[in-house]
């Protein structure tokens, strides 16, 4: 069975760069009826925090992106890790080396020096009949990798295609750190390669989908599977998502998308009324391509992911195809959820519902709402600011009410107010109301239609105007169009 993960490392608030290398493995176990794995990577402890946790586990749980398996923290993980660490030992896959820094510097200039790229030269590593030099007391060792010497890595990167990496290329990679000096172990602390290359093995990994600032360490990765007697996953080396920024002199640069160049925490989005299902169907196709399909639902994207249409090239993030994208997910959207969500943004805004709108009795009226004004918006934040006018009152802007409000339609508005009075309170009723009051007055519907909107709605554009009516109460117009 497929079993994909996440891997996270909980160091920053992860924007939706970062999200899209959750989506795609969360998406590949779904088409595949496999298990997708959250594992946090939070062995840096300097830069890890429980915020950025909790913004990666909100921020999945509000994309819909659920996994079946953990989450797995990796600092939980340090006793199997370790354990691992001490049967390689025993194998002779690991050995330790006793170079120290100033050595290992030295070593360094005299490669740039020579201008060979700088690596372990093996001083350490125990060959049959080789001498090593003496142990130095009182000092605790690296353990390195015996990495295997001549041929090469090859896999068949989903991505990117064939990759072959000559072993030549890589040196004893550091997998763990001196011990304690008070300590009786030769093992300190695993280093991050090896870490994920244990979870990768522990969880079954079969298909690693991940960015491919990771790709130089995939060939390392494979060794180390390979000594412990794994066959490695098929890779999916992601290309980088760029984002385009604006300099102080005005200048553009497209650069890898950061919280540095001003890419939001993925819950932002959340907080700012963006559908889930807009985010996830606009992150699929930054990256991924359904031939030309631009909207789709998440269970399409599903039916259709596979690892063959990985773009190769890096994608940009582009806010304005985002807007798009959203606006089309909320024309299609459910009435009954945007009401639901509508609901949150005025309860964040602190603002109760007059008891026409609330909870129950106003549900209809407040689904009935989401639909005559969804098609204008591309979240739900500006769904609200457009019900607005429905919860509280509104102030119609002067100048341009005093421009319409002509003496030769003040009566007609107030002839229309006392038909309202009693017309029957639906579109129909006040469509023939508004009829009716422009026979009697010689008008046309716009020189009515837009001093009433401006008075009711505090705007001069809506939805058509007996339906945007019907949906206030009664005596709220009435009252509205008297103060004219
Ligand atoms: N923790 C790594 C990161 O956040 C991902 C490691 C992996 O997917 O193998 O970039």
């Amino acid at each position: 069975p497929v079993r994909t993960r996440f891997a996270p490392s909980p160091t920053g608030f992860i924007h939706l760069g970062n999200i899209r290398s959750a989506l795609y493995p969360w998406a590949f176990a779904r088409a595949n009826q496999g298990v997708f794995i959250l594992r946090i990577e939070d062995t840096d402890e300097e830069r890890s925090s429980q915020a950025a946790v909790d913004v990666i586990l909100d921020g999945m749980q509000w994309l819909g992106l659920n996994h079946d398996e953990g989450p797995f923290y990796q600092m939980q993980r340090m006793d199997r890790y370790k354990q691992v660490v001490q049967e390689m030992l025993d194998k002779g896959l690991i050995y330790p080396c006793y170079m120290s820094s100033a050595e290992l510097d030295a070593l360094r200039e005299r490669q740039m020096a020579a201008k060979e790229k700088p690596r372990y030269d093996g001083t350490w590593r125990p060959e049959a009949g080789k001498t090593l030099p003496p142990v130095p007391a009182g000092v605790k060792p690296v353990l390195r990798f015996k990495n295997p010497q001549g041929g090469s890595v090859v896999w068949e990167d989903k991505v990117k295609g064939r990759i072959e990496i000559s072993n030549d290329e890589l040196d004893d990679l550091v997998i763990a750190r001196p011990a304690a000096a008070d300590s009786d172990s030769f093992v300190g602390t695993p280093t991050y390669n090896f870490c994920v290359v244990v979870d990768d093995m522990d969880m079954g990994i079969t298909h690693v989908i991940r960015g491919d600032d990771h790709v130089n360490n995939t060939p390392r990765q494979i060794n180390i599977l390979r000594a412990l007697g794994q066959e490695p996953p098929v890779y999916a080396h992601l290309p980088t998502v760029m984002t385009e920024t604006v300099d102080e002199h005005g200048e553009k640069h497209v650069s890898k998308m950061s919280k540095r160049h001003g890419a939001k925490a993925v819950t932002q989005y959340r907080d700012e009324g963006y559908l889930a299902d807009a985010i996830v169907n606009y992150l699929a196709r930054l990256g991924w391509s359904h031939g030309d399909d631009e909207i789709f639902s998440r269970a399409q994207f599903i039916e259709w992911f596979n690892l063959d249409h990985l773009g190769r090239s890096a994608s940009q993030f582009d806010e304005a195809k985002l807007r798009w994208v959203a606006q089309q997910h909320m024309k299609t959207a459910d009435d009954a959820l945007l009401a639901g969500l509508v609901r949150e943004q005025f309860a964040r805004r602190g603002v109760t519902l007059p008891a026409l709108l609330q909870a129950g009795e106003g549900d209809a009226r407040l689904i009935a709402l989401c639909a005559l004004y969804k098609d204008r918006c591309a979240t739900t934040v500006e769904l609200a600011d457009w019900l607005a006018m429905y919860v509280a009152d509104v102030t119609p802007p002067a100048e341009e009410l005093a421009a319409q409000l002509t003496e030769a339609v003040k009566p007609a508005v107030a002839a229309l107010a006392e038909r309202l009075t009693t017309a029957t309170w639906d579109k129909a009723g006040i469509a023939q109301a508004l009829k009716d009051t422009l026979g009697e007055h010689g008008l046309k519907m716009p020189q009515l239609a837009i001093p009433v909107r401006l008075l009711v709605c505090g705007r001069s554009q809506t939805p058509s105007v007996d339906a945007a009516l019907a949906l206030f109460e009664r005596d709220v117009v009435v009252q509205r169009l008297r103060r004219a």
